[in-house]
């Protein structure tokens, strides 16, 4: 997920299938765009069950993980992106809201948005380790998008 701490940090956004069908993907994207972040992967899927689980891996105890794989995998597409930039996957988190939108900041995407942690409309990775193994399990290496901008003073 590039380097920890610098312009070059990567973070896993996905627009969840609710996200879409409400047509929230342009304004949610406007998020990390007006930011300064940099998009360096994006496309438009329905996950495979084997992609959902091993995404959620870590929460295959819960209770809720059974109805969390049947939802990103519901045959309305997600939208899986790789943003870059300094801080990306904390600040990341900050413009996603906490993962009850009844608890998430109103300004945030949760906040502003939704209402039930089930139909939070958005993932984005929780630390490095995370991104970089979410990156990888999404993106082969050649999805990844390396270019400098016309300006890039800002991050
Ligand atoms: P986050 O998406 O904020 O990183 P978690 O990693 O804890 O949150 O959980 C992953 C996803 O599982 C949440 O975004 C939400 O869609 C779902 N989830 C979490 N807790 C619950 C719950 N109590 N009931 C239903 N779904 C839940
Ligand atoms: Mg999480």
């Amino acid at each position: 997920a590039g380097e920890k701490g610098t312009a070059s940090e990567r973070s896993f956004v996905m627009i969840k299938p609710d996200g879409v069908s409400r047509q929230l993907v342009g304004k949610i994207i406007s998020r990390f765009e007006e930011r300064g972040y940099k998009l360096v992967a994006i496309k438009s899927l329905t996950p495979s069950p084997a992609l959902a689980k091993e995404h959620y891996s870590d929460l295959s105890a819960r209770p809720f993980y059974g109805g969390l794989v049947k939802y990103i995998t519901s045959g309305t597409p997600v939208v899986a992106m790789v943003w870059e930039g300094k801080d990306v996957i904390k600040q990341g988190r900050r413009i996603v809201g906490a993962t009850n939108p009844q608890d998430a900041d109103p300004g945030s995407v949760r906040g502003q948005y939704a209402v039930s942690v089930g139909r939070n409309l958005i993932h984005a990775s929780d630390a490095f380790d995370s991104a970089t193994k979410e990156i990888g399990l999404w993106f082969a290496p050649e999805e990844l998008s390396e270019y400098e901008p016309i300006a890039w003073p800002w991050v």
